[in-house]
């Protein structure tokens, strides 16, 4: 096993929290930059005091993960096991839950190690991968996930995102049998389509869950329009909730028959043309609504970070502001709009602030009534990345 220093303050940064480790955190990085993937290091203070023990990850800004404080704790499958038990003694209430059987298991960082997320549908995994590092003790993870009987586990498939060899594949079933191939989970009672092995989303956001179910709660009676809607879920749950109207607007084709499936699993569909869903750019949509004068009485925005159509390209960091001042123009006095981002380079404080500038620029009065962040599943570290999803909610009073 080998030390490494880290340079001067970073350790205050680990006793903070923090858990992952960069390059530059090296004192000397070229030490240390072509180790292995999947290389378990001893960091220590300038002093060359012990610190930390990280496991080799390269991925995106980060190099390693730490994973543990203590000097004589062995990396270990009995680690990884230990790791799986405590996540989901954490989520013994979503485990017992009878209406949920869709939720994160392990979430990186936050349950112990980061570069590897784990999610449970209903007695299938999908885990995610986000270093080789991490990669290389798959069968360790399989094994300690089958340890867990409770679990009875069908199958297991995997998502590797991080950079591929030649002819490698990015996602497969690696254990156990293909779940059937229309499979529908539940969440809180609603029901939904998802599709494991077929593309990095599964058809439902998970880390979304309690703001579906403040959308079920407040959509009685209302007209709803869903923004960059992708299979429906927040649809489903305002029309769940009782919505006399919605819209879901997204410009993928697939959505079209998704959101429908969703809808026809929940009984939802009964009434013609109560759920449209509109294949279309959120951007024209919203000229089109302007055009209009049109206005719902509940929106809800959920865009990726990042998005390029033929026409234009969307970034949260630099377009929110101004998407935002046009939906609280759509958004009925007496209504709410629901904004959300889970860019993690997008900082909470800046949200609320531009999103606040957003009404005075929209010429409404706009309240911020609500956050959320990430459900308990999503358990975080101080990590920046680590807290990555915020949701407001603004209540328009003129
Ligand atoms: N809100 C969704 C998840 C959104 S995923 C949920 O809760 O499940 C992002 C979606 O935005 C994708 O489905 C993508 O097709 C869509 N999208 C990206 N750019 C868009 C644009 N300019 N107009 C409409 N939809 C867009």
């Amino acid at each position: 096993m080998k030390y490494f220093r880290l340079k001067h303050g970073v350790v205050h940064r680990l006793t903070q929290g923090q858990r992952l480790i960069s390059l530059e955190d090296f004192q000397d990085p070229t030490s240390i930059q072509d180790a292995d993937e999947g290389m378990v290091i001893l960091l220590t203070d300038s002093d060359k005091s012990f610190q930390a023990q990280a496991l080799v990850g390269r991925q995106n800004k980060g190099f390693a993960w730490v994973f543990s404080m203590n000097e004589s704790l062995w990396w270990s499958a009995e680690l990884i096991d230990h790791w799986l038990t405590q996540a989901l003694e954490k989520r013994h209430r979503l485990l017992a839950c009878s209406d949920t059987n869709a939720f994160r298991l392990f979430n990186g960082e936050g349950d112990g190690l980061g570069g590897v997320t784990i999610d449970y549908y209903d007695h299938f995994i999908q885990i995610n991968w986000y270093s080789r590092g991490a990669y290389l003790y798959k069968e360790w993870w399989y094994q300690a996930l089958m340890n867990q009987t409770r679990l009875s586990i069908q199958g297991i498939y995997e998502t590797k995102r991080f950079e591929l060899a030649d002819k490698e594949i990015a996602m497969a079933l690696v254990s156990g049998q293909a779940h059937p191939e229309d499979f529908f989970v539940k969440e809180a009672g609603r029901y939904y389509r998802v599709q494991l092995g077929e593309d990095w989303m599964t058809g439902l956001f998970l880390d979304q869950r309690q703001v579906r179910q403040f959308v079920q709660d407040q959509s009685d009676q209302m007209t709803v329009l869903n923004l960059f809607s992708y299979t429906g879920a927040f649809t489903v749950a305002a029309a769940q909730g009782g919505a006399s109207r919605t819209v879901s607007v997204d410009v993928a084709n697939r959505s079209l028959a998704l959101t429908q499936a969703n809808l026809a699993a929940n009984h939802l569909d009964t009434i013609q043309d109560q759920h449209k869903i509109r294949i279309m750019d959120v951007f024209d949509y919203l000229q089109y609504a302007k055009r209009k004068e049109l206005q719902f009485d509940m929106l809800i925005c959920d865009p990726p970070s990042f998005a390029r159509t033929k026409e234009r390209t969307f970034s949260a960091l630099s377009d929110y502001r101004q998407l935002a001042a046009d939906l609280f123009t759509l958004t009925r006095p007496g209504g709410m709009c629901i904004l959300s981002t889970n860019h993690s380079a997008y900082l909470k404080e800046t949200f609320i602030e531009e999103m606040n500038e957003a009404g005075q620029l929209s010429g409404s009065k706009v309240h911020l009534i609500q956050t959320f962040g990430l459900p308990e599943d999503f358990p975080s570290t101080a990590d920046k990345t680590s807290q990555y999803l915020k949701v407001l909610v603004y209540y328009r009073s003129e």
